[in-house]
């Protein structure tokens, strides 16, 4: 950049932007594969992954060429028209997946917004008007608008905004006899995470997830996975469905899908998509030639047997490092997730104290996340080089050792 630009510091952060987010006191400007830099040129290792998203790290080549080749051609168009990139993305998730029909939302929450209204006009036109529970989870996160926060099972993002979306039920974690219980003819929906992220990277036992297959053919619901931040790679397979060899009837994707560039997308098949028309939904940018030309390269890369398989061997590697530092430090008490979202679970001493931890970490010069106030999270890229895994432990476990010296 020229000489004599202006760059703001963090400081200006609490005097524009509204005050939801807290974020670390450096400001990273460039990136390059698991590494990004603040302007100062100190380098940290990015365990965090922009929270599930930058799946082949920051600045893919690949990712790169495709998003400047399609920039110098076609921006936006809007849904009067379709877009080249729309349809072979659509086609590929569908060639990769259950899905007989896609549609492209934004953000994660959209794409929620649109499956958890998709299932609702299901269950109305094909049952009856009253067919219009929904069945969540305690801890789940599904998003922030307003029906998709109170979908979600945490109050404390959901209260505080007025009357609430109706007909939402919630019930614990892997606990097929509460579903269950709740579970009857007006059911429309059971709606889950299959490892939960935001809520601490708990994983649905298998047959759990087999036992709300068999419930909501019972009863005539539909099953929805949301796979915003466990999908597309994550858990060693493309989406974690395939990992437990249990079929949603929608899914959506999100975060990893466009590797940094927004865009979501909601699968199904074709006879629940047929319940919307033309005019039932939509969305302005939905379904953007740039986004979709680079989540189709996104998902070229990603759904191949390397990068899959190097998920697994580089969990192995994740847990071997924090086992070490748990033991040698005595800090934790379990490891959660799958593949690369992995949960670190704080001993009893230091519960309540992640947030904590991730700012120690950040001052240590590597990025992590939390999931709720007791969960480490780690979200790397899945492509993420062992040079980088072992820079990011060593790290680390300077981190853990400042912490425990208070
Ligand atoms: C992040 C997340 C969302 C929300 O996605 P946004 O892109 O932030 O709207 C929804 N569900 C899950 C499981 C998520 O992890």
């Amino acid at each position: 950049m020229e000489t004599g630009e202006y760059y703001p510091g963090r400081e200006v952060f609490d005097e524009v932007i509204m005050s939801v987010y807290a974020p670390a006191p450096f400001i990273p400007v460039t990136g390059e594969g698991s590494r990004v830099w603040d302007r100062q040129g100190n380098m940290y290792i990015d365990f965090a992954g922009g929270i599930a998203v930058t799946a082949l790290g920051h600045c893919h080549p690949a990712l790169v060429s495709v998003l400047k080749n399609q920039c110098e051609r076609l921006w936006h168009v809007s849904n009067v028209f379709t877009n080249e990139p729309a349809l072979l993305l659509a086609r590929q998730l569908i060639a990769a997946t259950f899905a007989e029909r896609v549609l492209f939302m934004n953000s994660g929450t959209e794409a929620n917004e649109t499956a958890f209204k998709l299932a609702r006009r299901w269950a109305i036109t094909r049952h009856n008007p009253y067919k219009t529970k929904i069945i969540a989870f305690h801890n789940a996160f599904h998003g922030r608008s307003l029906f998709t926060v109170s979908v979600g099972g945490q109050s404390k993002y959901s209260d505080g905004f007025g009357p609430k979306p109706a007909d939402i039920v919630h019930v614990p974690f892997n606990d097929l006899h509460a579903v269950q219980a709740v579970m009857d003819s007006h059911t429309c929906a059971v709606v889950v995470e299959p490892i939960q992220g935001e809520g601490g990277l708990t994983a649905a036992e298998a047959d759990f997830l087999r036992g709300l297959r068999a419930l909501c053919d019972k009863h005539q619901a539909l099953l929805v996975f949301d796979e915003v931040q466990c999908g597309m790679g994550r858990t060693g397979e493309l989406f974690a469905y395939m990992h437990y060899g249990v079929t949603p009837d929608i899914l959506t994707s999100a975060k990893a899908l466009g590797g940094g560039f927004p865009v979501s997308a909601v699968l199904t098949t074709a006879d629940i998509a047929s319940s919307f028309h033309v005019g039932s939904h939509g969305s302005t940018y939905g379904g953007n030639p740039l986004a979709c030309a680079v989540a189709l390269k996104a998902l070229e890369i990603i759904n191949t047997p390397q990068v899959l398989q190097g998920v697994q061997r580089k969990r192995q590697r994740f847990i071997a490092h924090l086992q070490q530092i748990g033991e040698q430090f005595d800090v934790f008490c379990e490891m959660r997730g799958m593949g690369l979202l992995v949960g670190a679970v704080l001993s009893s001493p230091y519960r309540g104290r992640a947030g904590e931890l991730v700012n120690i970490a950040a001052e240590s010069g590597v990025a992590i996340l939390s999931a709720g106030s007791d969960v480490l999270r780690f979200a790397p890229s899945l492509i993420i080089s062992d040079d980088e895994i072992e820079e990011g432990m060593r790290r680390f476990a300077q981190a853990i050792e400042r912490f425990i010296q208070g």
